[in-house]
């Protein structure tokens, strides 16, 4: 029997059918396959003279094949950077660029970062013409201005001194000395952008170490200049520190109280970790308590030595650490050691604020003083402590009393005075004249009040007493 005409047509109109309804989901879902995604990491809030960017581009299907990024002020447009990628094409691109601000040929203020993306995925109709991200920032090819006031004339190794400068339209100011950044403060009359950096140079540090003030805004701009000062030599000692077993039984258990009791055996290794870990543990948190200070200066005059003390260790002395007749280690001594009678008060060497009160590993406990700027006394090896954080003494003020804990042989006070975490001798410090002529002079000349410390001219000077009982 014949098949009827129409029964073949609706096979045909059928087969057509699902052709084209096969194609247009077919083409539907190519359209709807999204685009490539951007991502700023951070969102650049600023383009200045040369700003970094990390960019990352991500696409579904067909890869990475092209970016752009544009800078659009009103009518405007500016292309920053474009970048074409061969197959076989990523499905991510993680970019580091450098946006030239000057470059773009727009005037500074606001503008709207735009970027273009492409991957190597065929839809009917093109998507890429329209930004994949924007992102609002502002133009800003101005670098700070700078001037250098004045700074302390002479430093040494393992001293301290100020720099006083002019900073405007800057958001982060300091010094660096040898690869250590010491942030500035503002200093003096409110709006005349005068600031002030303690700095410190560490003790082992060449003389010929750079000393560089900087600034820089928040579009990244910088400018620095070139400090004159100089940096004189100091000698520093060596020692050795017999560790006996007894004291090694008594007190690991302190200074180590997640090991329990030490077999005879492992009495050396164990002292190694403390005087190598635990100490590297202290450092670390001196470091982080050096954040903790405040804007001002809160100190006044010379530091008080504590009265009827006596030296028996110095700043930066190279120890070397002797345990069953060998020379077992070798550490750095950032203090000094003064020796009265047993649980002597500790006074506060100057006003300032308990920043740190507590146990810390070898120093065992320990209260931290700020004076402000990034000024900060150390007192160690208490055996009481009578202050709190956050509480503000006055110079004279008793801290606590001294003691054996921590890693200590006998009793007495671990003293040192840190500048931003870098210990610096306790001499200058102790030393009024030294002050006027390394902290007080640089501000004079500067004309900056900051310290209200100039009737330290009258001070006598005082000089630490030192001795050196045997030991
Ligand atoms: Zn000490």
């Amino acid at each position: 029997m014949p098949r009827s005409p129409w029964k073949t047509w609706l096979v045909v109109v059928l087969i057509l059918s699902v052709l084209i309804v096969g194609t247009i989901s077919f083409l539907g879902w190519r359209q709807s396959v999204p685009g490539v995604r951007a991502t700023f990491v951070p969102p650049p809030a600023y383009i200045g003279l040369k700003t970094p960017l990390t960019l990352t581009l991500t696409a579904a299907r067909g890869g990475v094949a092209s970016f752009e990024l544009r800078l659009v002020q009103g009518t405007q447009k500016a292309t920053a950077v474009q970048q074409t990628f061969l197959p076989p094409r990523q499905t991510e691109q993680r970019l580091s660029l450098t946006v030239e601000g000057r470059s773009l040929g727009l005037r500074e203020g606001s503008a709207t970062l735009e970027v273009y993306g492409r991957d190597g995925f065929w839809r009917p109709i093109r998507v890429d013409d329209r930004p994949i991200l924007t992102q609002p920032v502002t133009l800003d090819l101005t670098p700070p201005n700078l001037d250098l006031l004045a700074a302390t004339q002479y430093l040494a190794q393992g001293g301290g001194g100020l720099v006083v400068y002019r900073a405007k339209g800057a958001a982060r100011t300091g010094v660096n000395v040898g690869g250590i950044f010491f942030p500035g403060f503002a200093a003096g009359a409110p709006d005349a952008g005068t600031h002030a950096a303690m700095v410190a140079v560490p003790f082992d540090f060449p003389v010929a170490s750079p000393v560089v003030l900087s600034a820089q805004d928040e579009a990244g701009n910088s400018v620095s200049r070139s400090v004159s000062s100089e940096i004189k030599p100091r000698k520093f000692p060596t020692d050795s520190v017999e560790i006996k077993e007894e004291f090694l039984q008594r007190k690991l258990p302190e200074l180590l109280p997640e090991r329990g009791s030490v077999p005879p055996d492992q009495l050396l290794e164990a002292f190694l970790v403390v005087n190598r870990d635990k100490r590297r543990q202290a450092e670390e948190t001196k470091r982080a308590v050096s954040a903790k200070t405040q804007g001002k200066p809160l100190w006044q005059g010379a530091f008080l030595q504590p009265r009827n003390t006596k030296v028996f260790s110095n700043f930066a002395e190279t120890r070397s650490y002797r345990f069953g007749g060998q020379d077992v280690d070798t550490q750095v001594h950032f203090g000094y050691d003064l020796a009265s009678v047993k649980e002597s008060p500790v006074p506060a060497a100057n006003r300032g604020t308990v920043v740190f009160a507590g146990p810390l590993t070898i120093y065992g406990n320990t209260v931290v003083l700020d004076h402000g700027l990034g000024l900060q006394t150390l007192y160690a090896h208490l055996s009481r402590i009578d202050v709190k954080e956050g509480e503000t003494v006055d110079k004279g003020a008793i801290l606590g009393r001294t003691g054996t804990s921590g890693l200590a042989i006998g009793d007495h006070l671990h003293y040192e005075v840190l500048i931003h975490g870098i210990s610096v001798t306790p001499l200058e410090w102790w030393d009024g004249r030294w002050i006027r002529d390394h902290i007080l002079k640089p501000l004079r000349e500067a004309n900056v009040a900051l310290i209200e410390g100039d009737q330290i001219k009258d001070e006598p000077a005082t000089s630490p007493r030192h001795s050196r009982p045997a030991r």
